[in-house]
């Protein structure tokens, strides 16, 4: 199995072969062709396993063959939901590598830190918005965050967001986006509270065990 035989775009494929990846993982060759023709995916896998490719790889590739048109105002198309401040950092960082060759802006969103850079990144306008709930929520209620033209939304570690008790803040944020949009969900075990947030945000989900 290699990169190209995917269905990335280009550019990222010469971005991960920049980043030295010689062949997809497992969970990236499972989820990159279901993502990429628009299908909810829930992946079931620990860190390590290359899941932030396998999810950024493909939505990145929808963004590339569908860019918003010279001269339209930017808007956020993507949004992931992550439990803490440093798997927020750690996504963001991966998802620059891979979108080096593409003319993207990514706007990182948590708590314990001032709300004024956050908040004016929000409003300059990104195509990829990478948060905790809980700040995210405050600043939602603030009006900076502009979702209304939402495509892509990815519930990052979900188990761990629930177990540090976020789903009334996940609720609230998915309350306030488009209903017609692509969900990926990745948790490292598929327990019963999973499968109750997959019947309540996603649509058939494909599901990818490694
Ligand atoms: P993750 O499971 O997303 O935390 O990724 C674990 C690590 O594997 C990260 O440091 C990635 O840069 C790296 N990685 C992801 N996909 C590949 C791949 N196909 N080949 C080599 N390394 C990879």
């Amino acid at each position: 199995m290699s990169f190209s035989s995917l269905g990335l775009d280009s550019h990222i494929l010469t971005a991960i072969q920049e980043a030295g990846y010689t062949e997809p993982t497992p969970i990236q060759a499972a989820a990159i062709p279901t993502v990429i023709q628009g299908g909810d995916v829930i992946g079931i896998a620990q860190t390590g396993t290359g899941k932030t490719a396998a999810f950024t790889l493909p939505i990145l590739t929808r963004l590339a063959a569908n860019p918003i048109p010279q001269g339209q105002r930017r808007r956020t198309r993507v949004l992931v939901l992550a439990p803490t401040r440093e798997l927020v950092a750690q996504i963001e960082e991966n998802v620059l590598a891979y979108a080096k060759h593409l003319p993207l802006k990514i706007a990182k969103v948590y708590g314990g830190v001032g709300e004024k850079p956050q908040k004016d990144a929000l409003r300059a306008g990104s195509d990829i918005v990478i948060a905790c709930p809980g700040r995210l929520l405050d600043l939602m209620a603030q009006r900076c965050a502009d979702f209304s033209q939402l495509e892509h939304l990815v519930l990052d570690e979900a188990d761990r967001m629930l177990d540090m008790g976020f789903l009334p803040d996940i609720r609230r944020v998915i309350n306030q986006l488009p209903k017609k949009r692509q969900t990926l969900m990745f948790s490292a075990t598929l327990s019963k509270e999973i499968e109750s947030l997959t019947h309540e945000f996603q649509h058939s989900p494909k599901i990818v065990q490694i």
